[in-house]
């Protein structure tokens, strides 16, 4: 940690941003994984969320679905995975590196 900085105006690269914390500044890829959203992520597909389901929705294939009726233990259900929804650890991006 360098702690010699004097004032004045410090250039990043353009791919990197700095956020200040307090007295520290930290310097981020510009796109962190904060900002993506599940719509970004190549696990988002359209799938069954619920039991008998009549249409296809947004489901997350990461995250399926127990089914504790045996009646319906032929189907396969998931979490629904919204335009919007917070990445979680499982977030990979789409045609992306991470
Ligand atoms: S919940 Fe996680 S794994 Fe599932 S679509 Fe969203 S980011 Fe991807």
């Amino acid at each position: 940690m360098n702690s010699e900085l004097s004032e004045g105006i410090y250039v990043i690269p353009d791919q990197l941003r700095g956020v200040v914390y307090g007295n520290e500044i930290h310097i981020f890829p510009r796109k962190a994984l904060n900002e993506y959203r599940c719509k970004d992520c190549v696990h988002r597909e359209e799938g069954y969320a619920t039991i008998n389901a009549y249409r296809k929705s947004w489901i997350c294939k990461q995250r399926p679905k127990e089914i504790l009726n045996p009646m319906f233990s032929n189907q396969i259900i998931f979490y629904a995975a919204p335009y919007y929804g917070k990445p979680c650890g499982k977030f990979k991006l789409k045609g992306g590196e991470k």
